[in-house]
């Protein structure tokens, strides 16, 4: 350990446990964390440490299967189930480095001088909690801040675990630090990211924040103002990702293709011409009505490996109500580009979404048929039901959530089980072994 890690002079920033179900590391990574990270490097002379319990390339870290690109499987432990979503028939785990060896590592540093927390769904609250205790075990009381998605969504809920940040942290954050160190700190324009905080040769970044759309089941809106991030860090970032031999980047964009003449077109050509050793791949499904003939080309020029599209379902009831962002024609077409560009169908994804208020079985069943006369492989993406969006007002309003509810009830596991949702258990198996179905025939 490096001196400048002394008693009070540097700061902890904590990416916590999941407990679920499920989760998979599908280039899961604190982003917000690494912004953090570089604005606290830039704008004051405090040292910072990550302590990423989700980071499977850690020495912390027991071994998993890995898979390709840099995704695989977390550690998990298995653990017992809130009481709350004992009616889900399946076991719950607690995933990530186990406690006893993240906090018998945190007990080689000396106590920061203040611990971030980022946070991510709502629903895995618990883990915050647990690195609350750890934190307050190993080195006492200390200022502690939680910051990200769920943290901005329910800021009453989450300050039972510290002081909270909402939204985009980084000057907030250099001024907390300054509050708390007795300094002043100024802090100004957006620093390039430091991707390269996790082990691993694998990263995440963004082209732009937020999302200008509005669909009634999502909370980009809520999270960030849609704005494009300046070419250069953009480009500034990628160059970082190849010096430090990071080969797979991820885009976090919710909006990658919104105004692409203008920003995603000029840097992918950039990308494309400077022949960088990268992969990108995109875990959010594209906007099928924004992709054109030139967008699917530069995906392949630039070396995309990863395409994900934005479905959600054939019903066009359901489209004009709540995602007004494509139609079917735009999806085909979209196919179409990619197809022509040279990607293979079956390398193409499609989002499907399962579980949302109203929605019944056929409705799911039948756009997973559509996908497989398209030879489009579905994924499937479950609701949850987000604060703050006009689903889950409604969900609040007609009694189907109580005003004041656990978290916990916002699992996406759980919609088979709740009033809102018609689509029951059985219903749900059936369209999982049907998507599992047309998944393995397209593989062959
Ligand atoms: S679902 Fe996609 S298009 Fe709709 S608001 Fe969210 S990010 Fe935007």
């Amino acid at each position: 350990m490096g001196k400048d890690f002394s008693r009070g002079k540097w700061v902890a920033l904590f990416h916590p446990p999941i407990y679920d179900f499920t989760a998979y590391d599908l280039w899961l990574r604190p982003l917000g964390l690494y912004r953090l990270a570089s604005y606290i490097k830039k704008y004051t002379d405090f040292n910072f440490f990550l302590f990423d319990y989700m980071d499977r390339n850690s020495p912390l870290a027991p071994p998993t299967r890995s898979k390709k690109y840099g995704t695989g499987k977390f550690y998990r432990e298995r653990t017992e189930k809130p009481e709350i979503l004992r009616r889900v028939k399946r076991f719950f785990y607690r995933f990530g480095i186990p406690r006893a060896r993240m906090e018998g590592f945190m007990g080689e540093f000396p106590p920061p001088l203040a611990v971030f927390i980022t946070t991510g769904m709502t629903y895995w609250y618990p883990g915050v909690g647990e690195v609350v205790e750890s934190v307050r075990r190993v080195w006492g009381n200390l200022p502690v801040f939680v910051g990200g998605t769920y943290a901005s969504l329910m800021p009453g809920h989450a300050s039972q675990f510290g002081e909270v940040i909402r939204g985009e942290a980084g000057c907030k954050a250099v001024e907390v630090l300054g509050d708390v160190s007795g300094r002043r700190f100024s802090c100004g324009g957006e620093p390039l990211t430091m991707l390269g905080l996790s082990g691993g040769n694998s990263s995440v970044f963004t082209t732009t924040r937020g999302c200008p759309f509005r669909c009634s089941f999502c909370a980009s809106f809520l999270l960030h103002r849609w704005r494009k991030r300046p070419r250069e860090i953009v480009l500034g970032e990628m160059e970082m990702a190849v010096r430090l031999s990071i080969k797979d980047l991820a885009l976090y964009d919710d909006a990658l293709l919104v105004d692409s003449a203008s920003h995603f077109k000029p840097i992918f050509r950039e990308v494309a011409s400077r022949g960088w050793d990268l992969r990108f791949h995109l875990p959010n499904g594209l906007h099928v009505r924004l992709v054109d003939e030139e967008v699917a080309w530069l995906m392949r020029e630039a070396n995309f490996k990863t395409v994900r599209l934005s479905l959600e379902s054939v019903d066009e009831d359901f489209l004009r109500e709540r995602t007004p962002k494509l139609s079917l024609e735009e999806f085909e077409r979209a196919v179409l580009h990619f197809e022509r560009a040279g990607f293979l169908r079956r390398d193409l994804v499609a989002y499907v979404i399962v579980g949302v208020p109203g929605q019944g079985p056929s409705s799911v069943l039948k756009t997973l048929d559509y996908l497989e006369k398209l030879g489009v492989k579905p994924s499937l993406a479950y609701y949850s039901p987000v604060p703050g969006t006009k689903d889950f007002q409604e969900l609040v309003s007609r009694g189907y959530l109580p005003e004041e509810h656990d978290p916990l009830l916002h699992n996406k596991l759980l919609f088979p089980y709740m009033e809102y949702s018609p689509l029951g258990e059985e219903d749900f198996q059936t369209i999982r072994r049907r998507a599992f179905e047309i998944v393995s025939a397209l593989k062959v």
